[in-house]
């Protein structure tokens, strides 16, 4: 007999309910991610979520959405296409499902209070039914490390752009440092907020709505452009956006006789070219996008680094991604990105991360105690102890090329369908 010692594959059930999602997933410690279910509380249009009807939401289906987590990783039935044998086969009970997974993980936060509660208590009633041990997670750290496991992205910067968060963050002894991060609302939140006042939908996402809008912009309107050293100040830019509809509404009720209803307009001072709402959108998309770039390409003089990853509800657009390309072309360097199936808040990077964290102190969990959670959770606040310093080093670059190049050549109608 040799001394080879074979890794027990570990397998993780990871709870996110920090906003409007509620997401369950179901992840091996090889990194296979073996479900990956999803529900999002629409606010009625005109309005954001809030905090109680997000919660009764995510209340309402979260029994639900963790069996059919269960059920995708783990039921043959479920998985199963021939019929040839499935009346020999029972559905495996609810019980036996959860023998199936050896940890439970979930978000500490940061996050909306309401709704971080509900996924807690949930978990902590499943590890005492289930006996397993609990492993808590922060929120914008199960982001990167989601990014680095779908992409492969070694030791990149990070732009972390979302609903409610906006950082630009780099590795270095053992902690996430942030760099640079915006100094009132995230950015998502601006754009979510930009969307409601041109009155589009929050179906499937108002941020996603506004990509699409801003793709018909011609003109550019000028906005306020709010760097401060490494941090970006996104909110005068927002009331700026919001004067500016004010006024095109203002302008549209006095023209009221004029044939063309579709040309809600303001004009712009100096040629008297007719301002359009995709014109707005795609001026509002471009100056946050530029800002965000900047600070982003400092970060990575500063780190001597090429790579760059973006994560968070933001890093799916389009728009974004490509001129963040851009600009990590012209420094040598290379984009790597995720689609909404992993940059949008999900519960298999919550697994990830919570098995990256417990295999690395121990295996043993977080005590019932400590099982809390909490609305605000610095990135730069948790030690990191699973990542190895010398793991940048080059490693087999042409299997990870192939990967990539599946995972990028897809289109937009799958885009839109898995939200
Ligand atoms: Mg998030």
């Amino acid at each position: 007999m040799g001394t080879t010692v074979v890794a027990k594959r570990v397998i993780a059930i990871g709870f996110e309910g920090s906003a409007n999602k509620i997401g369950v997933g179901i992840v091996s410690s090889d990194g296979t991610i073996l479900s990956n279910v999803r529900r999002t509380y629409s606010a009625p249009d005109g309005s954001g979520f809030l905090p109680r009807e997000t919660a009764n939401h995510h209340k309402r289906v979260v029994l639900d959405l963790t069996e059919e987590a269960l059920r995708e990783a783990f039921d043959d039935d479920n998985n199963s296409n021939d019929d040839d044998n499935s009346n020999d086969r029972k559905r495996m009970t609810l019980k036996e499902l959860g023998n199936c997974v050896d940890l439970i993980c979930f978000t500490k936060g940061p996050g909306m209070g309401a709704c971080l509660i509900v996924v807690a208590l949930v978990v902590r009633t499943l590890s005492q039914i289930w006996n397993k041990p609990i492993q808590t997670v922060n929120h914008c750290i199960a982001h990167i490390e989601m990014g680095r496991l779908v992409t492969k992205a070694r030791n990149p910067v990070v732009l972390y752009a979302s609903g409610g968060n906006t950082q630009v963050i780099a590795y270095n002894e053992n902690k996430y440092r942030i760099f640079g991060e915006t100094i009132d609302i995230a950015v998502g939140n601006a754009l979510d907020r930009f969307a409601r006042c041109l009155e589009l939908s929050n179906d499937p996402a108002p941020g996603y709505n506004i990509e699409q809008l801003a793709k018909q912009g011609k003109n550019f309107v000028e906005f306020p452009y709010n760097c401060k050293g490494m941090d970006i100040n996104v909110g005068g830019i927002l009331t700026n956006a919001e004067e500016k509809v004010a006024a095109m509404k203002k302008l549209k009720e006095k023209e009221m006789h004029h044939d063309d209803a579709t040309a809600s307009t303001i004009e712009n001072d100096k040629d008297k070219i007719i301002i359009t709402k995709a014109d707005l959108a795609m001026s509002f998309q471009e100056t946050i996008f530029a800002m965000l770039i900047e600070v982003t390409e400092r970060a990575m003089a500063h780190c001597d680094a090429n790579d760059v990853l973006i994560v968070g509800g933001v890093g799916c657009n389009l728009r974004l991604q490509e001129m963040m390309d851009i600009m990590a072309k012209e420094r040598g360097g290379k984009l790597y990105a995720t689609d909404e199936r992993y940059c949008i808040d999900n519960g298999a990077m919550i697994a990830y991360t919570g098995l990256l964290e417990y295999l690395a102190n121990g295996s043993v969990g977080v005590p019932l105690e400590s099982t809390t959670c909490t609305q605000r959770f610095r990135t730069d606040s948790v030690y990191v102890t699973w990542r190895d310093d010398d793991e940048n080093e080059k490693g087999d670059d042409d299997d990870d090329k192939k990967d990539e190049d599946e995972y990028y050549n897809e289109d937009e109608s799958s885009r839109k369908k898995r939200r």
